[in-house]
């Protein structure tokens, strides 16, 4: 037997949940397919361990739309707090404030190897390299070679698996924009000197320079188990454990007759007019049939992965930081959350804190594959290098991990997309791509709200009004297009932005 709906929704992350809220307040019918047998809120949920909370990565709610913010403070209206936000860079035994401090970084850096970098940045401006290609060339442009190597090289290799001559210069132009070491050292003497924080009434409000940040208390799950809820109070249906693995379109009839399979091996059958998928690309279009052209361009995009190792120790050492990033090279580990920081309601005992320690990796490589215990050891033994806590004072520890974390933007992925964006707007315009692998854009929870805001939009209009795909980073949209979003932008970045 199959069941009907007016518009099935593939995930129940941000942007899955997002459209079942919002067609469901409209009376619509709307049913939520997740393949999570446990949770909803995809990659920001939180998950819970002997009643310690933690997030995939800290989430914090952060928006320059107005539409995605009153959307949140709609769903949970009494539960967000205001946290500081503090996070530091380790590197070689040092730590150094993020963005940098000028006084600071020089102090650390020592005045040898600041000069060095100076004069590296000088050298790499009268000697550029003319067109850069590739992530190193770009940021070696901006920079110079010791800056890179200190504060850039590292890190992005650790996060992304390849080496920054293997990443395309797009990338950092998109990440880095318009920054290079003279606005760097400007922003951080302001910064060494406590200027920074003041911003002119109407000026640019800057991500990285945010000084606090909106935080559900229980972790961004709570967010999305309250949409859910909400969901199913105003008529919709969301099922867990539903992994949808084949989308079949008839074109006499209009309607998608959709298939998920259950953890124990049943299979359900949906019929709907819309579908909503904010699946990755590369599985949503395997799972069509009559199967796209463009299945060869999806199969093509990549994705890097991602595993914390959630350590709870009973310790009086404390730290300030919501998370710190480790760029020393000595230590796997990327980036360490503090879960404290974020919210106390994450800990249940004031004696603990639980640490995230954050691998990238790829689905299959060593770290994917290594036993929790082998995973908890390394993480135990790189906290005691770092110093953050005794390894001898963990009492508990957790491994979660989560493949797809990242949307790869490689040479060719953009080129990739448009193939397959055209190829299923033309064949297919009740499908509907939302979110962040359901688009391969590497954005936070606001884009890929907005992406199914806009599509919900579309639902009701019955034509594709609104373009999705003109959502930019900061979740702007504008029916003018791309020049008045990068407009919008324009001022935007003043510091290198670290991945979220
Ligand atoms: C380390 C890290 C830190 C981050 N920090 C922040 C931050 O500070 N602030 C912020 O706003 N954002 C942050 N983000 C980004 C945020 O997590 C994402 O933007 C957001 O979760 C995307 O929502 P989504 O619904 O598009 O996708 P997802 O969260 O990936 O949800 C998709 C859902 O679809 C389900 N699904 C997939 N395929 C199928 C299928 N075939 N059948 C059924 N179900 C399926 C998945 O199980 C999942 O639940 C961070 C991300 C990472 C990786």
């Amino acid at each position: 037997m199959s069941h009907h709906t007016e518009t099935l929704v593939i995930g129940a992350g941000p942007a899955g949940l997002t459209a079942a809220y919002l067609l469901s307040k409209q009376g619509r019918g709307v049913t939520v397919l997740e393949s999570d047998a446990n949770q909803v809120g995809g990659i920001s949920r939180t998950v819970s361990h002997n009643g310690y909370l933690f997030d995939i990565g800290g989430h914090r709610f952060f928006s320059k739309s107005k539409a995605v913010v009153d959307l949140w403070d709609e769903i949970l209206p009494d539960d967000f707090i205001d946290r500081p936000r503090l996070s530091r860079i380790y590197y070689n035994g040092k730590y150094y404030a993020y963005p940098l401090k000028a006084f600071e970084a020089l102090k650390n850096l020592g005045l040898g190897t600041s000069v060095a970098c100076v004069a590296s940045y000088l050298f790499a401006r009268a000697n550029p390299v003319k067109e850069p290609k590739n992530f190193h060339e770009w940021v070696r442009n901006q920079f110079g070679e010791r800056l890179f190597s200190i504060f850039f090289k590292t890190y992005t290799e650790k996060v992304w698996g390849m080496s920054c001559d293997a990443i395309s210069a797009d990338w950092a132009a998109q990440r880095i924009k318009g920054l290079d070491l003279g606005a760097a050292i400007r922003d951080g003497v302001k910064r060494s000197l406590g200027l920074g924080k003041r911003r002119k009434a109407g000026g640019p409000v800057i991500k990285t320079l945010i000084e606090s940040f909106r935080y559900p208390r229980r972790g961004p799950g709570m967010m999305w188990e309250a949409a859910a809820a909400k969901t199913v109070a105003q008529g919709g249906k969301v099922h867990l454990d539903r992994m949808v693995d084949s989308l079949c379109f008839d074109g006499v009839t209009g309607l998608w007759t959709v298939s998920a399979r259950r953890g124990d091996g049943s299979r359900e059958t949906y019929t709907a007019k819309h579908v909503i998928s904010s699946a990755p690309v590369r599985e949503l279009v395997n799972a069509i049939r009559p199967r796209p052209l463009s299945t060869f361009n999806a199969r093509a995009l990549a994705y890097r992965d991602f595993l914390t190792v959630a350590l709870i120790a009973k310790s009086d050492k404390t730290f300030p930081d919501n998370w710190i990033y480790i760029h020393d090279p000595s230590v796997k580990v990327g980036r360490v959350q503090n879960f404290r920081s974020w919210s106390p309601e994450m800990i249940p005992d004031e004696t603990h804190t639980c640490l995230g320690l954050e691998y990238f990796c790829f689905e299959g490589d060593g770290l994917w594959n290594a036993s929790d215990d082998d995973l908890v050891a390394l993480a135990k033994a790189e906290i005691g290098k770092i110093g953050l806590i005794d390894p001898a004072d963990v009492v508990d520890a957790c491994v979660v991990r989560q493949p797809k974390a990242y949307p790869v933007y490689d040479e060719d992925y953009a080129a990739h997309i448009a193939t397959v964006r055209r190829e299923l707007e033309r064949d297919y315009p009740t499908l509907h791509l939302v979110g962040r692998n359901g688009m391969h854009k590497y954005n936070n929870q606001d884009h890929a709200m907005m992406t199914a805001m806009l599509t919900v939009e579309n639902i009701r209009a019955g034509t594709r009004r609104h373009d999705v795909w003109r959502v930019n980073e900061d979740a702007e949209y504008t029916e003018a297009g791309l020049s008045g979003a990068q407009e919008a932008l324009g001022s935007e970045r003043l510091v290198p932005r670290k991945v979220a």
